[in-house]
């Protein structure tokens, strides 16, 4: 028997759809490709902590062993807000599940989630001993930031043949590839690939405000948001700085909105004051309506969880909440919707680096109000997408060149 229909088109979209539970199964390197000319992105330095099963075959380290035995003791003791934790997990637990064994039972589909760090990478890159990467972060923060200046390469086109350069300040600038073919940028020593039609800010949230758009038909009908919530983690210090609750609050996303409303997808954490803080604070100050909330469930390679589902600290899933917001206030419900979100929709993937997040776009593109293609925008970003404008201290992160293999 050949590749089935299904699993080919898995193949060329990198999205499987699951009958049998709202879960579909992504290789986000598959939907980021998507996105380019003649780039692609290297599936090695994408799925840079694979997680195959080599050492723990049963996925139980002594760690979670020793894990479990603590939290059996603290089970006594839940206080309120842990049970309010736990109930909530309850919830979607049997929709976590349901789509887990979806995929258990794709053997199609197990079969190449194996080798979808192989891809056509050769020789594979050894991430381990890769040089550290310039920091956006750091240079931004310098006092000669608004100084700094980014080279876009053009290539050759039809209409302009020959290629032809395009210098502009990196910091605090609307940065535009508005070619339909990738273009390659050098900032101090680094090279960066920057897919067609694409837009980057990169500043400090203070300046946030300079992301919205003048008025007209600029707003976005899409807007992504990946906070960089407290976690106390320390682990997680050393990866990007993150910001108090209260920060967020002042993100303008009704100004950022279209005047056809937008979609706000919304990147939570399992912790269940952050949660509450969301609903009943974050969302109402942006004008948003929560109506759904989507999971995303990591897997290995070998389609196993990377860990035990009812860990209370570690759950291997993180929450995507979908709202509606609209420019003027109390209008949300009018909004010009296909059709209602599902609730409770299951993604599973397999994990790629530190907090990096599958791309979402094809998921929810037939619930975003108004006309297509949509206008999208992504905050807090570390990559870009063809068509959309990517906001953050460090958008440019997951665009350098070693993220990539050449043409
Ligand atoms: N969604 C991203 C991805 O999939 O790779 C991850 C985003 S991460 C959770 C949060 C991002 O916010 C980090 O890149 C971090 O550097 C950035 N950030 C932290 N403090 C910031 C600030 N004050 N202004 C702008 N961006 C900030």
């Amino acid at each position: 028997a050949g590749t089935s229909e299904k699993l080919m088109r898995f193949l060329e979209s990198g999205i499987y759809r699951f009958e049998s539970s709202k879960a579909v199964f992504i290789d986000p390197v598959r939907v980021l490709n998507r996105s380019y000319s003649r780039f692609k992105v290297s599936p090695s330095a994408y799925y840079s902590r694979f997680f195959d099963t080599h050492g723990s075959r049963a996925g139980v380290s002594s760690n979670t062993r020793k894990r479990k035995r603590k939290e059996k003791q603290a089970a006594t003791a839940l206080n309120e807000r842990e049970l309010a934790a736990d109930r909530r997990h309850q919830e979607v637990r049997a929709f976590l599940l349901k789509a887990h064994e979806s995929l258990r039972g794709a053997n199609e589909l197990l079969s190449v989630m194996p080798s979808l760090r192989s891809g056509e990478d050769a020789p594979a890159k050894n991430i381990e001993t890769w040089e550290p990467q310039q920091s956006l972060i750091e240079l931004g923060r310098l006092w000669q930031a608004s100084m700094f200046e980014i080279t876009l390469n053009f290539p050759s086109s039809e209409e302009q043949t020959t290629g032809y350069q395009r210098i502009l300040p990196v910091f605090g600038n609307l940065v535009v590839n508005d070619m339909d073919d990738d273009v390659e940028a050098e900032f101090l020593n680094s090279q960066y690939i920057i897919p067609r039609e694409s837009h980057f800010y990169i500043s400090d949230l203070k300046h946030i405000k300079n992301l919205v758009p003048d008025g007209g038909d600029c707003g976005f009908h899409l807007i992504v948001v990946d906070p960089p919530w407290e976690n106390g983690s320390a682990h997680q210090k050393m990866r990007y700085p993150t910001l108090p609750n209260r920060y967020f609050l002042s993100i303008p996303i009704k100004q950022l909105a279209h005047r056809e409303g937008a979609l706000v997808a919304l990147w939570v954490t399992n912790r269940e004051k952050l949660r509450t803080f969301v609903e009943k604070e974050m969302f109402p100050s942006w004008g948003v309506r929560h109506v759904a909330t989507f999971h995303w469930l990591k897997v290995k390679a070998d389609g196993s969880l990377i860990g035990d589902i009812d860990l209370f600290h570690h759950r291997p899933y993180e929450s995507l909440l979908l709202g509606y917001c609209s420019r003027k206030s109390g209008d949300s419900e009018k909004l010009s919707i296909d059709r209602a979100i599902p609730d409770n929709q299951v993604i599973l993937s397999i994990p790629g680096d530190y907090s990096r997040k599958p791309p979402v776009q094809d998921l929810v593109l037939e619930f975003i109000p108004g006309l297509k293609p949509p206008r999208c925008v992504e905050l807090f970003a570390r990559e870009m997408r063809a068509g959309w404008h990517s906001w953050g201290n460090e958008p440019l992160y997951f665009q350098e060149s070693r993220y990539f293999q050449p043409p």
